[in-house]
């Protein structure tokens, strides 16, 4: 009877020579809970006791009468091992949830690896310990927060690791890596953007930023304030911060048409040894706004349509090419008005109309079908 409980469940064992006590863990779907079975002297499964861990007791909640009828009807322990066996199937598939409780020694091992890297660390722990929230500074003193799922076989399957950065975030894991050394990459991988982050601040803090409106580590973007509706998009490359990043001018056309010359004749001029703000100013032989010496409000002019800023996530981005109106519109604004204007025309996806201000000629695209 004993050799085929081996074969049928092998981690539960009989703990003395009359086989009466049988302790160790009942194996369901690859997981396993710890019972043990006390007999009596004749070993009468009628009369046996079942002690199990809080687990099992929860996945066998409901189904309490099925397991003592069992325990009644098996005429020898390996059946009814067999049958309960059955039973925490249906359980298991019942509720999920029970399948994705760690065993014991996960935070046991969760308590051990936090002591290691220092409480001060966590930021947040969620209430079933399986996603933490740890705080990491870079050189500049700038605070970084990586978010970690642990799985429950932890630490032998590599937890999930995400994080607001620029790039991907990559990391090693093997079954023998703690918390600290995932904290520690972590730390690497910010140093390694830090210069990506100090030409971001640099324009930050010196120019006016119309968009993003508040930009997180990930963004790699910006669209820096000229002057007066006319703005540069800049892309900066996270890898190579400082080379010369993709740049787009926004505007009306006989302001941005002379930029766009400087910037194609310097950009030969561009020194990656200085920042992106200073070769901007170099390239394009201009100065920019900056907060200390220019209000916001002079740059940020709302749409001549709607008479807002934000339209949800656009900006008035929208120029009147003439020179003496220089009206900024929202794209979807102006399209829906031109096209209900019997004056316009559409010619593909491009409609020509009058500015709305000063009737003079003005063209939008049609607005990209949102998916
Ligand atoms: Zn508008
Ligand atoms: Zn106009």
């Amino acid at each position: 009877m004993d050799s085929s409980l081996v074969q049928v469940n092998p981690l539960l064992l009989p703990l003395n020579k009359e086989k009466t006590v049988y302790d160790g863990f009942i194996t369901v779907e690859e997981q396993d809970f710890r019972m043990r079975i006390l007999l009596p002297p004749d070993r009468q499964l009628k009369q046996a006791k079942l002690h199990c861990s809080w687990q099992l007791k929860h996945l066998l909640h409901g189904y309490e009468h099925i397991v003592k009828q069992r325990l009644q009807q098996s005429t020898d322990l390996v059946s009814f091992i067999l049958e309960l066996k059955t039973v925490l199937e249906v359980g298991l598939k019942s509720r999920p949830e029970c399948s994705s409780i760690p065993p014991p020694r996960y935070y046991s091992q969760l308590i051990s690896e936090m002591e290691t890297l220092g409480w001060d660390t966590l930021l947040f722990i969620d209430t079933e310990f399986r996603t933490l929230r740890l705080k990491a500074e870079d050189s500049s003193g700038r605070q970084h927060i990586l978010t970690i799922k642990l799985k429950s076989k932890h630490p032998a399957e590599a937890p999930e690791c995400s994080a607001d950065l620029p790039v991907p975030l990559a990391i090693t894991w093997t079954p023998q890596s703690t918390l600290e050394q995932l904290h520690k990459q972590f730390v690497l991988v910010l140093e390694s953007l830090t210069e990506f982050w100090d030409v971001l601040d640099e324009l930050d803090s010196q120019t006016w930023i119309l968009e993003p409106e508040k930009p997180t580590w990930s963004d790699t973007m910006r669209r820096i304030t000229i002057g007066n509706n006319v703005s540069i998009k800049v892309e900066v490359n996270p890898r190579h911060p400082k080379m010369l990043p993709e740049c787009c001018l926004l505007g009306a056309e006989h302001v941005v048409t002379p930029l766009r010359n400087k910037l194609n004749a310097n950009m030969h001029l561009w020194n990656p040894n200085f920042s992106v703000l200073h070769n901007l100013r170099d390239v394009l032989e201009i100065k920019f706004p900056s907060p200390a010496t220019h209000e916001k409000s002079g740059f940020s002019a709302d749409c001549g349509i709607c008479y807002s800023y934000h339209l949800e996530a656009a900006i008035p981005d929208q120029v009147c090419n003439d020179p003496r109106c220089g009206q900024p519109f929202h794209q979807a604004c102006l399209y829906e008005w031109l096209r209900a204007l019997p004056s316009s025309r559409q010619s593909f996806n491009i409609v020509f109309g009058e500015c709305p201000y000063c009737s003079k000629p003005i063209t939008v695209k049609m607005l990209a079908k949102k998916s």
